[in-house]
């Protein structure tokens, strides 16, 4: 069990934090040392927000983390597939929903830019479908680092800081042509026609702990050990904090609760935004539908790393609930998903897509180079069975043309590409 604040017992050995992180200075520890002495233990959501986002040390703002020479790989960075499907997701759903004239790509955490270069790139093939559409791309990012990085791979690095007039703080045109503009929060993205885009963004979201005891639930807290200097553990609240008053439902049978109340309040914004203004919302992330328990854990040099250690060299994670998310679209769009990664793949038609780009390769390397990467992304053992896709739609978008007026009921509703094995079940 867990040691109690403020008194001093430790979890386990596996869950403490070393003074010096190898490669980092430190400066984040002593910062969080200095904090915990002076005002005591902080939830977990704070410490995560810290370790992550804060403005000078934090590890999205410094470090960036993505891609093979980073800290993690994602499916965009393993390949081009992943982000075209993605792109064809997008232009299938304006086709399906009357080819509006106007729509924003939304992205949320965009990391290297990768993903949205793809996607950009099927727009551009198929521009002959949206010549007529205006088409402008959103990001929405806090990490100054992984802006630059994404201003370089999107526009060649032409971009104008600060723009007047815009809410946005940085803003350019891609390499084809589409004007990209740059946010610190999804509030600062212009209401309108948007398709939004979340791939491992909500797990990067600061989670709260929560672990029942006799006494009953308790918050898990991050403290300074007393024992031993710049060392940081886990301790539970003495008592009750808001948060488990909030957070946990009466009807919870699991021991360990994670929850991220920052991810539900930007799906709620997602989903008012989508029901107001229309256009849908693609999440992609692992995690389960409310039944996992303790997911926090750390990752450096693709590989797992103490969440307690070295805050700010590694990146901190957590499993997405996504029952928590569709709680939280509280009924104002309908949700589809989540649907393992393979599927929404398999559904998306990546088989095809990987005999043409294999029948069009003409060297060995390349060859196996598209078998390998297919096999990452949808080997059940790899990425295909743990990540998962789910939807935010507008109603009218899913219900059935019988229950609809008789006599537009003609032409039936496009089943939502990906999904559409889930919508037959
Ligand atoms: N989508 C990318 C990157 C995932 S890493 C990919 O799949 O490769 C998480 C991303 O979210 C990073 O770009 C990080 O800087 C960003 N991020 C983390 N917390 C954020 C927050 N609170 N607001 C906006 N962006 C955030």
């Amino acid at each position: 069990p867990l040691p109690t604040a403020p008194a001093a017992a430790p979890l386990c050995s596996g869950a403490r934090g070393e003074a010096e992180a190898a490669g980092g200075d430190g400066a984040m520890l002593r910062h969080l040392a200095r904090k915990l002495r002076a005002s005591g233990p902080v939830t977990v959501a704070e410490y995560m927000r810290e370790a992550l986002t804060n403005p000078g040390q934090g590890y999205y703002t410094r470090r960036g983390g993505v891609g093979e020479s980073g800290d993690f790989i994602t499916s965009p960075e393993i390949s081009q597939v992943f982000g075209e499907l993605i792109g064809i997701w997008y232009i299938s759903e304006w086709m399906a929903m009357g080819k509006p004239s106007t729509f924003q790509l939304v992205e949320l955490g965009p990391g290297r830019g990768t993903l949205t270069e793809d996607i950009l790139r099927v727009f551009k093939q198929l521009s002959s479908v949206l010549s007529k559409c205006d088409v402008s791309v959103h990001l929405v990012e806090v990490s100054p680092k992984l802006s630059e990085i994404q201003a370089a791979m999107l526009t060649g690095g032409k971009v104008q800081p600060n723009p007047e007039d815009e809410s946005a703080y940085m803003k350019g045109i891609s390499k084809t042509g589409i004007p990209i503009f740059w946010y610190r929060d999804i509030q600062d993205v212009p209401a309108g026609y948007s398709f939004y885009l979340a791939h491992e963004f909500f797990d990067a979201l600061p989670i709260h702990k929560f672990q029942r005891t006799e006494k009953g639930w308790r918050e898990v807290l991050v403290d300074i050990d007393p024992e031993v200097p710049d060392q940081l553990r886990f301790v539970l609240s003495p008592s009750r904090t808001p948060a488990a008053q909030n957070f946990i439902q009466p009807e919870e049978r699991r021991d360990h609760v994670e929850v991220c109340p920052e991810a539900g309040v930007i799906v709620q914004r997602l989903a008012s935004r989508i029901e107001k203004d229309g256009g849908a919302a693609l999440v992609a992330d692992y995690g389960h539908d409310g039944t996992k328990t303790d997911t926090f854990r750390g990752f450096r040099n693709h590989k797992l790393h103490d969440v307690l250690s070295a805050p700010g060299t590694a990146d901190l994670t957590a499993d997405v609930d996504f029952s928590y998310l569709r709680k939280m679209a509280q009924g104002k769009t309908a949700t589809l998903g989540p649907i393992k990664q393979r599927e929404f793949l398999k559904n998306m038609g990546i088989d095809l897509r990987l005999q043409v780009l294999l029948q069009n390769s003409g060297d060995t390397a390349t060859r196996e180079q598209l078998l390998h990467s297919y096999d990452m992304l949808m080997n059940p053992e790899k990425m295909g069975d743990c990540f998962n896709f789910f939807a935010l739609l507008p109603h009218h978008r899913l219900v059935h043309p019988d229950k609809k007026d008789k006599a537009e009921s003609k032409s039936p509703l496009p089943p939502v590409d990906g999904f559409n094995e889930l919508l037959l079940k």
